[in-house]
């Protein structure tokens, strides 16, 4: 399969937001000291690595959390 027929077939592209964002959206996203007050393992979806209480994460309104580091370069 070539990527043009993955692109068609819709398998990739459109639709689907890359990471790291733009600047400009980073600056509306919500920004917060991770607290893991649910005693639940979160993991930073870029790095897969689980969020350490007290760093500088990014919490999408979709609940999900970044590191800060990750989103913004
Ligand atoms: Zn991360």
């Amino acid at each position: 399969m070539t990527a043009m027929d993955a692109v068609s077939l819709g398998i990739i592209g459109e639709g689907r937001e890359k990471i790291p964002a733009t600047k400009s959206s980073i600056d509306e996203l919500e920004r917060l000291e991770f607290l893991d007050d649910l005693g639940r393992v979160t993991t930073s979806t870029v790095c897969v690595e689980e969020l350490q209480v007290g760093v500088q994460a990014i919490q999408l309104p979709c609940y999900h959390h970044y590191h800060q580091d990750c989103i913004v370069k």
